[in-house]
């Protein structure tokens, strides 16, 4: 039934194949919006660690062939009721969910058992289209550009509700200083906290980065901090980093598992956990998470260092990624 000409055609798409492959550059068919969907022509796509794991196959939900990518920045192309055509529009990682179960009656949308999740069950950004339920979608803060604006989309917004779950802690330590940590350090400090980075043992670059970022203070996630923290946040896949953290935290505190994915945690001493200290893990966001964080984002500044990368390119950003040699987050851009 379309006859639009513009959106009739084809499309290049970053596609996985198969767990452990690389992705293969295709032409595919521009998808069509249906009821409640929004076709958007991407400007932006982050590269986040998540994906790393949808492609290792940690995620084990994945259907193939399969287009990566939850941080989708771009323009409405056409459908949907909600946004204006050409409106800027985010897409964020909770993709959709059934409404009625016992977690989205309750406010809990991010534990919707029948939850879909964007470029992992659902076709994500790394293409020069995607669809999305406009239900889920954002409208982002002004002040960023279009490649600012996407790692907003997961290291931002996950990174919001694990600091969230932080509470009011006035010392926060952050370990694994990557594209979360980078925003949440600057969005800490400008809330008073005082901000402890962790990053992995003898990364000198990492620790200035991270003094960049307004840290007071970076060291070795084998060190100790220079006073004892009231939470912790853990972005790096690493489970043995929880007994580490839980030692800096004092009685009473926090360690917040930020990630989706984490190595095995090693058995430690029930002295570690005792004191009520607490470990919490954050799964995925809700909807009230975007709006409040893209509010906070829009009146707080944040430096966002981005790294930019052809769409053709997607490979060598996510090696990068996984190899650590981003500071900040790597951007698709089609
Ligand atoms: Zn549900
Ligand atoms: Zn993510």
């Amino acid at each position: 039934m379309d006859s639009d000409p513009d959106f009739s055609g084809s499309m290049l798409a970053m596609r996985l194949h198969a767990p452990r492959e690389a992705l293969r550059a295709e032409r595919v068919p521009v998808p069509q919006p249906g009821s409640g969907q929004v076709l958007i022509e991407v400007a932006a796509c982050g590269v986040c660690r998540t994906d790393l794991h949808v492609v290792d196959g940690d995620l084990r939900e994945g259907r193939y062939p399969l287009v990566p990518g939850h941080e989708i920045v771009g323009r409405v192309a056409r459908g949907g009721t909600r946004f204006a055509a050409g409106a800027r529009v985010g897409v964020p990682w909770l993709g959709w969910t059934c409404g009625k179960c016992e977690y989205c009656a309750s406010g809990r949308e991010n534990l919707c058992a029948r939850a879909r999740f964007t470029g992992y069950t659902l076709d994500g950004g790394y293409a020069e289209y995607a669809l999305a339920d406009e239900r889920f979608c954002f409208a982002l803060p002004e002040r960023y550009s279009d490649a600012e604006a996407a790692p907003l989309l997961c290291a931002g917004l996950i990174g919001y509700r694990s600091y969230a779950f932080a509470g009011d802690a006035r010392t926060l330590g952050l370990y694994g200083f990557g594209a979360a940590a980078h925003l949440l350090a600057q969005l800490a400090k400008a809330q008073g906290k005082r901000v402890f980075a962790f990053v992995r043992p003898g990364d000198e670059s990492g620790m200035k980065f991270a003094h960049a970022c307004g840290a007071d203070w970076a060291g070795g996630s084998d060190q100790a901090p220079p006073e004892p923290l009231d939470a912790a946040i853990i972005f790096a896949p690493v489970g043995a980093l929880v007994p580490q953290a839980l030692a800096a935290v004092k009685k009473g505190g926090r360690v917040v598992c930020g990630g989706i994915h984490m190595s095995d945690i090693p058995s430690f001493p029930y002295a570690l956990l005792w004191g009520e200290r607490r470990v919490q893990s954050v799964a995925n966001l809700t909807r009230a998470d975007g709006e409040a964080f893209m509010r906070i984002a829009g009146d707080t500044p944040i430096r966002i260092e981005t790294k930019s990368y052809p769409l053709a390119q997607a490979n060598e950003a996510l090696a990068d990624l996984r190899e650590g040699r981003l500071e900040g987050a790597a951007v698709l851009l089609p």
